[in-house]
């Protein structure tokens, strides 16, 4: 998002909580921190550190192993559960990520727990996250469909799969109900964070062309028209660029053999940290441009 429209929205947003027209106090919290750390960036604008000089502070990344708890997500015919493989291929990332130095990695759940999508959305903002990457491991009807698949949020999920997912992903949410902005009557509400959300949308939408090259050059078998676009309510945080990634099929034999083997996990990991090298690589290209 363009720095003015963002700073307006922030104007906006600080207006209509002072006013208490309804806006969800977690969603006034990041803005503030955003538009400090903004004022931080602009400030440093005018005395430029040589670039040889200055250590990159590192990014911090939010990995959110999906599912967890009493919610085991996908099953595999080998009785495969897609919450322990997510889990383990989410830890093997973090080590990948945070071998080079470059980044922090957050995970959102430290173990074989249950959190809210909405919790998940939150902790990554609360965090100040750079980037949000949740992984998961899919299911179809159809058992020879295979391969990666990467998703953005999308105002209506029209691809109709698409839709199917996001109700399947999104049902666990209806148990323990988070913030749910969604749900709010509030026209004014949802407008804003549409609004801020564009920008965010944008920038997911190049992390997740990012992820699809970068799987394709890694060697990583992809489904057809591998970005797709849905409703998933762990993509809609209005600040955090964030992609949600399907490793495979756990429906598909091969796909699930796979998933459990360590190597395997390894080449995804790897394949994983490379896109992340790839998207701050290309983002911080274009700034000095
Ligand atoms: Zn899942």
């Amino acid at each position: 998002m363009p720095d003015f429209r963002r700073r307006e929205l922030l104007a906006v947003l600080a207006g209509l909580t002072a006013f208490g027209l309804g806006m969800a106090e977690a969603w006034a919290a990041p803005g503030k921190s955003t538009k400090s750390k903004r004022q931080a960036t602009r400030k440093s604008v005018g005395k430029p550190t040589p670039p040889t000089l200055a250590k990159p502070k590192p990014k911090l990344i939010v990995l959110d192993p999906g599912h967890g708890g009493r919610d085991p997500g996908a099953l595999g015919a080998r009785g495969t559960q897609e919450k322990k493989v997510v889990f383990t291929i989410a830890m093997e990332v973090q080590r990948e990520l945070q071998a080079g130095g470059r980044y922090r990695v957050l995970l959102t759940r430290s173990g074989d727990s249950y959190v809210a999508l909405r919790e998940r959305v939150a902790r990554a903002q609360a965090a100040k996250a750079d980037l949000f990457l949740s992984l998961h491991a899919d299911s179809h009807d159809n058992p020879d469909v295979r391969g990666a698949s990467v998703y953005t949020l999308s105002e209506e999920a029209s691809d109709r799969e698409a839709a199917a997912l996001a109700a399947r992903e999104n049902r666990a949410d209806a148990v323990v109900s988070g913030m749910r902005l969604a749900d709010k009557p509030d026209n004014v509400a949802q407008t804003l964070v549409a609004m801020s959300q564009r920008g965010t949308v944008n920038e997911s939408r190049r992390l997740a062309e990012t992820i699809v090259a970068t799987f394709a050059k890694n060697g990583v078998r992809l489904l057809p028209r591998t970005h797709r676009q849905a409703g998933f309510a762990v993509l809609t945080s209005p600040e955090v660029p964030a992609a949600l990634v399907e490793l495979g099929y756990l429906s598909n034999p091969q796909d699930e053999k796979l998933l459990t083997v360590r190597q395997h996990q390894i080449s995804l990991a790897r394949a994983l940290r490379a896109s992340v090298d790839a998207y701050f690589g290309a983002a911080s290209a274009t700034r000095k441009a």
